[in-house]
């Protein structure tokens, strides 16, 4: 029985700790920090249940699905209310709704009559021949300028916390890339899709936007639970994994394979056996501070919150990415008599106001909440700051070396695979899927 080793007990460490498991392998999990689940952790006070990471994520790959089956939790997601799915976008001092249908999207004044217009012959625009086109330069090729600044680059602020200039869609956005690439237009290749028929697997994919009651929490002590607490250790701050002969070595352990879920900087702190040239490629890449700010309202008198949330693009020159009306989707979180707000402030927007005081961003923040969504009398009952510095790595033009030295050092190093969110995706649904897909890859190769 082969012993492996996964360096980080984020959400991407335990799905593959899972699955090895339940191949038969011997599994350690060697987290830095006191505590599983990285990004993703659930905090509780005065009946309200809040994230410091993310909120909700999205069942895009049957992998995540079947994680919750395999689990036996399907019971405990919490989809977030359908009632409340609408987007909000800021454009001149008020909230309009992201267009639902094609009335809603002739009527909207977020985008131009020009760039309305624009769309129609989308089909018809030629496909781009540019591999390294950035995300702005598409959209505006495909979409116009006004689909960029007021729907596009508020998304890649929710999402990326990111510029739509730096992105390289290819790699930050690959289904929308080969949207263009394999169908020619955005609009045949997303009608087309979803005309085509789904297997009983494929089925297992839907739009909804999920969570877990009592939070991503819930799914992390899931995962240990099944992992098994013996089989992590926490607080491994001095990490470090030397290679000898064909084993690989951790404070005196001994183990056939090695996994990284961890994010790019734990190869430097961690893994010598790489050399530098390695570590500089597998390092090279951005990642975006973001500022989380949880904010409770008692009594919330300002404007109608049944929305998913606000998104705020970067032309609007505000201090906040985004506002998701956690309580409006999600509905334990918060008492009855309350709201519970979760603003995201940064990103490469602002990294500056990342480092701020945490006195100075609850000012800011508070002044954003008050000037756009008009609270007058509501009383604040609950304010949690959670600061990013590594928040969301960013699919820029450095990508395509990284993505080619993953695949090097994995081909040099045979017992050695590259996990983590520098690359596959940045999303819940991709690291679901890669710690997976790791995991089969082991087994496969192991029979
Ligand atoms: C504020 C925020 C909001 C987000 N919102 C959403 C959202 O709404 N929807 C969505 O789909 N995605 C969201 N994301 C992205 C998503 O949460 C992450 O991509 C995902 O949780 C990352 O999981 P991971 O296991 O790859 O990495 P991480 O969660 O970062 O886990 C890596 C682990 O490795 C450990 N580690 C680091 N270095 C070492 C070392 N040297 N030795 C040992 N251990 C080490 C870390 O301590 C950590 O526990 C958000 C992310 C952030 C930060």
């Amino acid at each position: 029985m082969k012993n492996i080793a996964i360096i980080g007990a984020g959400l991407t460490g335990l799905t593959t700790a899972f699955y090895l498991k339940r191949y038969g392998f011997n599994v350690c999990v060697y987290e830095k920090t006191d505590r599983c689940g990285g990004a993703m952790h659930t905090l509780h006070q005065d009946g309200f249940s809040f994230e410091a990471g993310p909120t909700t994520g999205v069942i895009n790959s049957p992998e995540v699905f079947e994680l919750f089956e395999d689990l036996n939790i399907l019971d405990k997601i919490n989809y977030a209310d359908e009632n409340a799915k609408k987007r909000l976008i800021w454009k001149n001092n008020s909230f309009h709704p992201l267009p639902s249908g094609p009335i809603s999207a002739i009527s909207t004044p977020l985008f131009s009559l020009k760039d309305k217009i624009k769309v129609l012959f989308e089909p018809f625009i030629s496909k781009g021949n540019n591999e390294h086109e950035n995300l702005a330069h598409l959209v505006k090729r495909r979409l116009g300028t006004s689909f960029l600044n007021y729907a596009i680059d508020p998304f890649i602020g929710g999402i990326y916390a990111g510029n739509p200039e730096n992105l390289i869609p290819k790699y930050a956005l690959p289904k929308l890339y080969n949207l263009e690439q394999e169908y020619g237009s955005f609009i045949k290749g997303a009608f087309t899709k979803a005309r085509k028929k789904k297997n009983d697997r494929e089925k297992k994919v839907s739009k909804k936007m999920f969570s877990f009651y009592g939070g991503f929490s819930s799914l992390i002590n899931e995962l240990v639970a099944n992992i098994g607490e013996e089989n992590i250790l926490t607080q491994q701050k001095e990490l470090k994994i030397e290679k000898q002969d064909d084993k690989y070595i951790i404070n005196k352990e001994s183990y056939d394979l090695i996994v990284s879920a961890c994010p790019s900087t734990g190869f430097k702190e961690s893994f010598a056996f790489l050399n530098e040239d390695e570590i500089d490629k597998l390092t090279n890449i951005k990642y975006a501070p973001v500022v989380q700010i949880a904010l409770g309202f008692k009594n919330w008198d300002g404007i109608d919150l049944n929305a998913f949330g606000a998104l705020v693009p970067s032309i609007e020159k505000r201090n906040v990415l985004g506002i998701l009306f956690t309580s409006s989707f999600l509905k334990d979180r918060a008492p009855k008599d309350s709201i519970l707000l979760s603003i995201f402030m940064g990103g490469t927007r602002n990294e500056a106001i990342t480092k701020e005081d945490d006195d100075i961003i609850l000012r800011k923040v508070i002044e954003e909440v008050n000037s756009m969504l008009k609270p007058k009398n509501a009383e604040i009952n609950l304010s949690h700051i959670f600061r990013h510095k590594y928040a969301i790595p960013q699919y820029e033009i450095t990508s395509k070396e990284r993505f080619q030295a993953i695949k090097d050092i994995e081909n040099k190093y045979s017992n050695f695979f590259v996990g983590g969110n520098i690359h596959n995706g940045i999303g819940i649904g991709d690291r679901i899927k890669q710690g997976n897909n790791i995991a089969n890859k082991i087994a496969s190769l192991n029979k």
